[in-house]
């Protein structure tokens, strides 16, 4: 597909000349833009009041040097990034990852992303993004601790409850938002809820570990019933095994599927009795193992070098849950051939352009990563929302209102794509639906 309306295709080519080399984030704007053209051309104030190129533009961008000492006394610099890009409907709200695949354009793609995913949980929460080149893996505690207080005396001058209040992503999970939130409290001498996904002693919301995963079920199913279908009796494949895999697979299994094949980036492992969840969070949270480690566990597994072999496992429903670009259209074609009947996307941008127009063609039911992963950042607002109020829901009521929110997100995300004329389509209905609420308010807003 490319973009037809001349404004819109003007729009696309300043992104591609003013931010270079950054094709994750020339990738995320044009999906984007090609969905907004039905929108523009009902509505065209969009374009003539500026909310299309002011959207595409972070509204501020914070790089810096991260130094810490490693284990042998050597001083490593790594960079930092916090990309706040929107604060139209709320403050900014989005994870930090940490991995050497990390740079600007990696930050960006996924904050331009976060303002339409969060748009889309109905909650009051705008759009930002940020992380490092550090690459956790092999570091000791002390080593992670020493990053996090280094990242974390920098970004502590410009996050806050009200401002900004970054989460995990890949990389950053229950410890190092423990040590981001311990350094900043002592920084600041406040104990406020500037991050979500903390630990349930001091300020951390029920559900919020287990949240992206079980909300991308609760996705999916809604998008399954809807089509007289359902999880039951199906065949899933899951690839990557941090958290939102861990607890796709936990949700997916408890909604009566078999879940048989998950991933890390080495490899992947097929287990035809379904997998044993309980071995891969031993092996995975608290292990902090390879997922090779599962034969231990269970001899009569399989396990297969090259992650991106999982996609030839034949299954009814695919979830990929990993990272950006994982299912190219090669990997799309063998699963239509394989008779999948439904993709939903747990990692951001998992699917390429190619593979997304392979399964739509192929009348695959294909849940976008900004609706279906949603469940994740919708958490951490109630984690926001219990910390403003100095006050703890149980595991079963946030839980309930995950679940309501991802029904809802479907059913908007469904709703906006039969309003435009793309019935079916919910990678339009997510964008326009996530995007006319902060459109919206940004008129209300004026040129600021
Ligand atoms: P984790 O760090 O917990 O797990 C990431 C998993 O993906 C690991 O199994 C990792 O394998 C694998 N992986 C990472 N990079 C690659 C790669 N380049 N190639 C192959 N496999 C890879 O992260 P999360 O589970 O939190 O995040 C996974 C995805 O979900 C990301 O796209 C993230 O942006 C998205 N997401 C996460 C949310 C959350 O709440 N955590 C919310 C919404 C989206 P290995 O251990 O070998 O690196």
């Amino acid at each position: 597909m490319s973009i037809k309306n001349a404004y819109l295709a003007k729009v696309m080519d300043d992104v591609v000349k003013r931010n270079p080399g950054e094709p994750e984030f020339h990738q995320a704007v044009r999906e984007v833009l090609e969905s907004l053209e039905v929108v523009v051309e009902r509505n065209p104030e969009y374009i003539e009041k500026g909310v299309i190129d002011s959207i595409v533009e972070p509204e501020r961008i914070i790089k810096f040097r991260v130094p810490w000492v490693d284990d042998n006394g050597k001083v490593q610099i790594n960079r930092g990034f916090r990309i706040q890009f929107n604060s139209a409907i709320g403050p900014y709200k989005g994870g930090l990852r940490f991995h050497p695949s990390v740079y600007e354009g990696i930050i960006k793609f996924l904050g331009f992303e976060q303002i339409f995913k969060n748009s889309l949980t109905g909650l009051p929460i705008g759009g930002g993004k940020g992380g490092s080149d550090f690459d956790p893996k092999g570091k000791s505690d002390m080593e992670i601790m020493r990053f996090c207080q280094s990242f974390m005396t920098e970004l502590s001058k410009h996050i806050g409850a009200d401002t900004d209040v970054p989460a995990g992503d890949i990389g950053v999970g229950g410890r190092e938002i423990g040590y981001l939130f311990g350094q900043y409290k002592r920084l600041r001498n406040e104990f406020t809820g500037v991050l979500t996904g903390k630990g349930l002693t001091y300020g951390g919301s029920l559900a919020r570990t287990e949240a992206t995963g079980y909300g991308l079920c609760y996705f999916t199913e809604e998008m399954l019933n809807d089509h007289n279908n359902s999880f039951k009796g199906k065949t899933v494949v899951i690839s990557g095994s941090g958290n939102v895999a861990i607890y796709a697979a936990e949700k997916a299994t408890q909604l009566g599927a078999k879940v048989v094949a998950l991933s890390d980036s080495n490899g992947y492992i097929y287990d035809k009795d379904g997998v044993a969840f309980a071995a891969i969070k031993q092996i995975k949270e608290v292990e902090r193992k390879r997922i090779k480690e599962y034969l231990k566990y269970n001899p009569n597994a399989e396990y297969h070098e090259g992650c991106s072999g999982i996609w030839t496992v034949k299954c009814d429903i695919a979830l990929p849950c990993a990272t950006q670009n994982e299912i190219n259209e090669e990997s799309a074609k063998i699963l239509v051939k394989n008779g999948v009947i439904a993709v939903a996307e747990g990692a951001n941008m998992p699917s390429t352009p190619e593979a997304i127009e392979c399964f739509q063609k192929n009348g695959v039911l294909f849940g976008p990563a900004k609706a279906a992963n949603a469940g994740g950042v919708a958490t951490s607002a109630l984690e926001m929302c219990q910390n403003s109020m100095r006050y703890s829901w149980t595991f079963e009521e946030v839980d309930s209102k995950l679940h309501e929110i991802m029904v809802n997100i479907y059913h908007n995300a469904s709703a906006a794509a039969k309003e435009y004329g793309l019935d079916g389509n919910l990678v339009a209905g997510a964008n326009i639906a996530g995007f006319l609420k902060v459109a919206n308010a940004m008129l209300s807003h004026g040129v600021v």
